[in-house]
């Protein structure tokens, strides 16, 4: 039984800040709580029959998780830049999905680091449905047959999640308090409860079923400014539905996320 784990890091616990360049202790003690709660989920897979374990490091450049501190039976994806982003590593050839460490979407109240991918984007919706990364990752995912049955964030994102990803096992490692606060389980805790959570979720997996989009994606993005939208345009695939929206459709969803970030790309070359 082979498990991919996409691991984020705005969802691990005592995380509620991104750290600024001299803040190295901040950066290293949150990357080693990532790499603690992945090896957690690791460790609940393996119990519950495991064999192989691919490991996506999936915030900012890629680098976060401490392949020393790894757990010795996954291996790990690394590094940017990737055609499958967050989802990179993911194939046929894997049973089951964890995503580890997500956050809520973009403008989510009271939800600690609620962002969608990059900062420019303000709404993201796929076939009319509006999702974060969680969703747009289990679709992903989905292409390729895989489930996604377990989640592990705050407890907005959890709550996104059981709506975006039907059937999904959530673990609530904090609950945010606004953007930049939340009530966190001590980080042993946290590892504890997403380690009984993966081992379940395995052992449930004849019940899960994969995010499977129907038909041909219509991907529709609402950037911040005017000006991301304006640049994301250059692409000629897109199409302008108002100053802050555009909309592209895409084969399936692999070809989406090729798209989408592409997009996201241009936009972030935005200046006024
Ligand atoms: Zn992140």
């Amino acid at each position: 039984m082979k498990v991919f784990i996409s691991s984020d890091i705005e969802g691990i616990t005592s995380v509620v800040k991104w750290w600024g360049q001299h803040e190295r202790n901040r950066e290293e003690m949150s990357c080693e709580r990532m790499t603690e709660e992945t090896n957690a989920a690791i460790e609940g897979a393996l119990e519950a029959g495991a064999t192989a374990i691919t490991v996506a490091d999936s915030h900012g450049k890629m680098r976060n998780i401490i392949p020393e501190k790894l757990h010795p039976k996954a291996r790990l994806v690394r590094g940017t830049s990737r055609p499958l982003s967050m989802m990179q590593g993911i194939s046929k050839q894997f049973d089951a999905a964890f995503l580890i460490g997500y956050h809520a979407m973009a403008g989510t109240p009271c939800a600690a680091l609620a962002h969608t991918y990059t900062g420019s984007v303000h709404h993201l919706w796929v076939n009319g449905i509006e999702l974060g990364e969680g969703g747009f990752n289990a679709r992903v995912a989905g292409q390729f047959r895989v489930p996604v049955i377990l989640f592990a964030g705050d407890d907005a994102a959890c709550a996104q999640a059981k709506v975006q990803i039907p059937g999904v096992d959530t673990v609530a490692v904090k609950q945010s308090i606004g953007y930049l606060a939340a009530e966190n389980d001590h980080p042993f805790l946290a590892q504890e409860r997403i380690k009984r959570a993966a081992k379940k979720a395995l052992e449930s997996l004849n019940t899960k079923k994969p995010v499977i989009v129907r038909g041909k994606p219509r991907v529709r993005i609402e950037f911040k400014h005017v000006m991301q939208a304006d640049c994301a345009c250059t692409a000629p695939t897109l199409k302008r539905l108002d100053g802050y929206t555009v909309e592209f459709a895409a084969k399936d969803m692999v070809e989406a996320m090729g798209t989408m970030r592409a997009a996201m790309s241009l936009a972030g070359t935005a200046k006024w």
